[in-house]
Parts: structure tokens; sequence; C-alpha cells
């Protein structure tokens, strides 16, 4: 028996997991990528996605072997074929070719498309069956109840990569969810978390794409400003765990050492620590149920020595409020409020908008697209995408005005 059990786990150690990276030249791509070159006994690359970046992208392909290379902007085909021309890696370009790239099995998929850009080709993998590192939460705030109804017809692993999501992911137990008191998310407060209201109203894209604790893409860097994020993540943890929107709770912690917690009925909370580097919760979707090596720092908290915790400021920040209530409203509001998000970030990167503005223009644009369209829940993808759609529309032009 143990011999056997000794060839089983040799044989999983000489095999290792495809894996295909959507979003491969983003943050959350590079990380991955990253312990992949670590561990190229573990994990072989199948296919690799960017938007724009070519030479970044065909670099990454030729690197690690690739068999696949696509790029979201169609125009740019024949210059990633160019950049391959030789290497035999199949090109694709386009939404479509992000969907091909998805479709194909894999052992792993990592989701790392910015955006409700990623809902297509995340869901083809999950249709697929592979299992599914999911770091775009916005497919889950676009569309969570549907995009979960996927996960479970095709009987998907759905691993979280968000580091508050994959905290609760290793904080809860195997008890009934009866026994689960509330879900705490904690949040770093980003970099203006003791700007007074008339400090924010002068904020700059270069002051708020510095985030205190964590390097990231520039659109999550911004929702972590406006601590939208904290509320797209309230929205994503609702589809993700089996408790009420009402069990779940935000705690600002400015150290961004504990990434989450899971409070028990009798009085115990168990959480999960570790040094603020994604790739801690990328390397548990990619290796779960077992554990791998990183190079991420161990903690010393002798050294850290204080964790200090602070209520959620919800006047300073109202896009916590926004997205609690397109949690508890269901219908189509948090597809609209993330679409409208997803343009406010970047008039407000662009210099079109102001910071304050950022989450009093969702809640105008989200008025502006019911007063049109109603409020009713999406019943297909296709609807999401619709919506999301329109909205975009509805929100370009309210800028321009
Ligand atoms: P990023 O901007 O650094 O990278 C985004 C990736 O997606 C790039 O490879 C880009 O080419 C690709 N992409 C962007 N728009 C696309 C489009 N329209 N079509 C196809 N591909 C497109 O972003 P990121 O910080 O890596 O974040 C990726 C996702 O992970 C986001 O949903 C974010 O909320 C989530 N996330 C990120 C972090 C982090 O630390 N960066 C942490 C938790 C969750
Ligand atoms: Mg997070």
């Amino acid at each position: 028996m143990e011999a056997s059990c000794d060839m089983l786990a040799a044989d999983r150690a000489g095999q290792a997991k495809s894996l295909t990276v959507l979003g491969a030249t983003g943050s959350i791509g590079s990380s991955t990528l990253d312990l992949v070159a670590r561990n190229r006994d573990k994990y072989s690359i199948d296919a690799l996605t960017a938007n724009e970046n070519v030479g970044e992208l065909a670099a990454l392909a030729r690197r690690l072997e690739a068999k696949m290379a696509v790029i979201g902007n169609q125009s740019l085909y024949a210059d990633l074929k160019e950049a391959l021309s030789g290497t035999g890696i199949i090109i694709a370009a386009g939404e479509q070719g992000l969907v091909e790239a998805a479709e194909r099995p894999v052992d792993i998929t990592m989701a790392g498309i910015m955006g409700a850009a990623g809902l297509r080709p995340t869901l083809a993998a999950v249709r697929q069956g592979n299992r599914v590192a999911l770091a775009n939460k916005e497919c889950l705030v676009a569309a969570g109840s549907l995009f979960m109804r996927e996960v479970k017809r095709h009987n998907t692993e759905l691993l979280p990569v968000d580091s508050e999501h994959s905290a609760i992911f290793q904080a809860l137990d195997d008890s009934p969810r009866q026994n689960i008191a509330k879900i705490t998310l904690t949040a770093s407060g980003g970099p203006f978390r003791t700007f007074s209201r008339e400090e924010l109203r002068h904020v700059t894209p270069e002051q708020a794409l510095k985030h205190p604790n964590w390097s990231m893409g520039r659109k999550i860097s911004i929702d972590s400003a406006t601590m939208m994020n904290k509320g797209l993540e309230l929205i994503e943890a609702m589809h993700l765990f089996p408790v009420a929107p009402e069990q779940l709770d935000i705690v600002i912690h400015p150290q961004s050492i504990i990434h989450s917690l899971v409070s028990y009925v009798d009085g115990s909370v168990i959480a999960q620590l570790g040094a603020p580097d994604m790739r801690t919760p990328i390397a548990y979707s990619l290796s779960w149920p077992e554990r791998i090596d990183t190079p991420v720092e161990q903690l010393d908290l002798a050294k850290i020595a204080t964790l200090t915790f602070e209520r959620p400021d919800e006047k300073r920040f109202p896009a916590i409020s926004l997205a609690r209530a397109a949690m508890l409203e269901g219908g189509n509001m948090a597809t609209i409020m993330n679409a409208a998000n997803e343009i406010a970030v970047e008039a407000f990167l662009d210099g079109r908008l102001s910071f304050m503005e950022i989450p009093s223009f969702c809640e105008q644009v989200i008025e502006n697209v019911q007063a049109k369209n109603g409020d009713k829940s999406p019943h297909s993808v296709e609807e999401v995408l619709d919506i999301d759609h329109s909205t975009r529309i509805m929100a370009q032009s309210l800028i321009i005005m």
C-alpha cells in the first residue's frame, strides 16, 4: 500500500499540470508566470493571452514554450504572427481567439483579464471544466448568479485568487454553513485612508496609483483608492461563499497582513495571514489542495509588532455603500455599476473625471440606465453583455456632456 502511494505521488510529481494564463502580461499574469518559471517541473504553459502588448506576449510565449498565443486586439494579429513566425505556436486574435484559447482542455486556467472583458473567455474555461483560478472579480460582479450556475453545471473547480477570498477559502472549515457567524474582509484603506474630504477633492491619478502595500494593475489600484474594490469584493464573496449578504463585513487593516477572517458561532475566529504578495494566493489556487514553495517572505510578527483595525468611513468612501446596495438589491444594478465604474476609472486616469466624482458618477449612470431599461435581473450572459454595452455608451455620453 505504502509503495503504491509513493508511486502515485511520483507519478503526480512527474507530470506537469497544463496551465493557460488569460491576461498573461498583467500584474496577476506576471506573478503567475513568475511561479511557473520557478516550478517548470510542476506547470507547463498551454495558452497565453494579452490585449495589446505583442512584444511581451511573444517573448513570454517563446520563453515558456506556449502552444498558443492570443492577442485581444484584432488589429494586432499580423504583428503577433510575425513576432512568432517559425515557432509553430498557434496564433489567434480578438474575442473569439481569447475564447478559443480558454476552451482548450487544460488542468488550470488563470483568469487574469481585467474587467468585464474577461467574462466570455473565463466562462469558456468554466464550461470546458478546467479548474479556474479566478482573479477577474468583475466577472462575478457583472454576472454572479449566471456565472456560478455554469460553475455548478459543469462541476468546475473554482479557486479564488483575490487575497481576501483565498484567505476565506483557507479559513472555512468543513462544518455546516449555520456554523458561520460572519465573514470579515480586510481592506488596507488604500493610499487615501487618512485624507479628509477636502483633500480627496484634489488627488491626482499619480497619487491614486501608488498603493501603500500592493503592486497591482492600474484599474484595481484606482478601485482600491476609491474603495470600490472592497465593494466589488463583497459581491464576489457573496457569490463564492455560503453566507447571506448581511453576514459580510469589512474592516480596515492598514498593514495588509491579515487577509480576511471567518467568525464561527462558538466565538472562534479563523484568519489567514501572510506578507502582501499575490504570489501566495496565486500559488494556492494552482497547487490546492497541496502547497508549493514561493519566494514570498515569511512573516516576522515581532518585527511587524503592531496590527491595527478601523471601521471603514463610508462617507469619505461612498463606493462601499453603493456596492453594498447593488449586492442587496440584486437585479441588474451590479452589472451596471461594474461597467459604469470601469468607464469612470478610465475617465479619471485620463483627467476627464475627478476622484470624488467616481462614485457619484456610477450612481448617476445606474439611475439613467435603470430609468431607460428597468432593473430586472439578466437571464443570460448575452443579456449581461448587452447591459454592460449599453451602460458604457450611456456613461461615455454623460462624461462628454
Ligand atoms: P492588469 O491591468 O495588470 O492586467 C490585465 C491583463 O488583462 C493584461 O494582460 C491585459 O493585456 C489583459 N486585458 C486587459 N483588457 C483586456 C481586454 N479588453 N481583452 C483581453 N485582455 C485584456 O490587471 P491586474 O492587476 O493583473 O488584474 C487582473 C484582474 O485580477 C482584475 O480583475 C483584478 O481586479 C484582479 N485582481 C488583481 C490583483 C492584483 O494584485 N493585481 C489582486 C486581486 C484581484
Ligand atoms: Mg483583494
